[in-house]
């Protein structure tokens, strides 16, 4: 593991500009036409309000722990800030701008974790493997050069996207949402940093449930409120914005989710490679202070890269990163 530097995927100049963007974009958003729902987990009413970020209101399931964005906007008004607003349309540059670097750090990764789970699931080759919300279709493409499936469908609702996908030889690419699809067949179902954005997550697990044969394997990937970036910055974190990501679940949380569809042997890691980064990044451009954050501060102070690298991969080790990957079997 060698200390990947988040500017690398999110580079600070376009950040800050989509930042901007995203500050017009917020007019599309009225606060009194939002939508109230039930943890998104354990569909508990009961919840604590945590903090208002931009129009939105963060809140935690009493229950679950889970922090979810209640009031939300709903879907129609979701795919419209998807397909037209700014700063969306300023992230897919930021994206492809970025592409070399995010298939080395994380898509790369990514698939060399997605084998590590097959393997020890016992699974040498998968017949149909699927991909859910496959973007530009980075993953597949991957999957295929290394032999991972005998099939391969790429579902992506985006037009623009789903056009991408349909660039890579022996791809079936299907432009639409998985709850529209009645049978898949699949003998694993993957899906990456999706179900943050769901205005109804566990429709969408049900259907991952149902697109499985049985036995089947579901992997995907999420962020962990739980984890050392997140419950350090909470509101300050970057990731946590709305209307992108809805729901923050942790390893119970999600486990709760995926064991009321009726999904089996849930196995959770965090992979995370940014969290010591993330927290540096904002220790050095004062969004927390040093003074509140005294050990960081120690950290930092030590300016040793292999003293970050190592505190990283303890992190990761004892499952305390906020980027977690979930498998579960049908
Ligand atoms: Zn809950």
């Amino acid at each position: 593991m060698t200390l990947v530097k988040e500017s690398n995927i999110r580079p600070n100049n376009m950040i800050k500009k989509m930042n901007q963007l995203r500050k017009n974009d917020m007019a599309m958003f009225k606060s009194n036409s939002f939508i109230s729902v039930n943890c998104p987990s354990c569909n508990s009413k009961k919840y604590t309000f945590q903090f208002k970020k931009s129009k939105f209101t963060f809140v935690e399931c009493k229950k679950c722990l889970t922090l979810f964005v209640n009031p939300r906007p709903s879907v129609e008004l979701l795919e419209k800030f998807y397909s037209s607003s700014k700063c969306m349309n300023y992230w897919a540059q930021i994206y492809q701008k970025t592409e070399k670097s995010r298939i080395k750090n994380i898509f790369e990764p990514r698939l060399k974790l997605v084998q590590k789970v097959l393997h020890e699931n016992n699974i040498k080759k998968i017949n149909h493997l699927v991909e859910v919300g496959a973007g530009y279709g980075w993953f597949c493409r991957l999957a295929q050069k290394h032999n991972l499936a005998n099939s391969i469908t790429a579902i992506e609702p985006s037009e623009i996207t789903s056009k991408k996908c349909k660039e890579i030889p022996k791809i079936n690419v299907i432009e639409s949402t998985i709850e529209k699809i009645p049978k898949l067949n699949a003998d694993v179902i993957v899906n990456f940093e999706l179900i943050e954005h769901l205005f109804e997550p566990k429709p969408f697990i049900k259907s991952c449930y149902n697109g499985l044969k049985s036995n089947g394997l579901l992997i995907l990937t999420t962020p962990n409120f739980f984890g050392l970036d997140m419950q350090i910055l909470k509101k300050e974190h970057d990731s946590v914005v709305a209307p992108n990501h809805l729901n923050f679940f942790n390893p119970n949380s999600i486990s709760l989710l995926l064991k009321s569809i009726g999904f089996k042997k849930i196995n959770i890691i965090t992979p995370g490679i940014l969290d010591i980064d993330i927290i540096m990044n904002k220790l050095n451009t004062n969004i927390i202070s040093e003074k509140n954050f005294p050990f960081f501060s120690y950290v930092k102070k030590q300016n040793n890269s292999n003293l970050l690298l190592d505190i990283q991969k303890l992190i990761q080790k004892y499952n305390l990163s906020s980027s977690m990957l979930i498998s579960a079997k049908k």
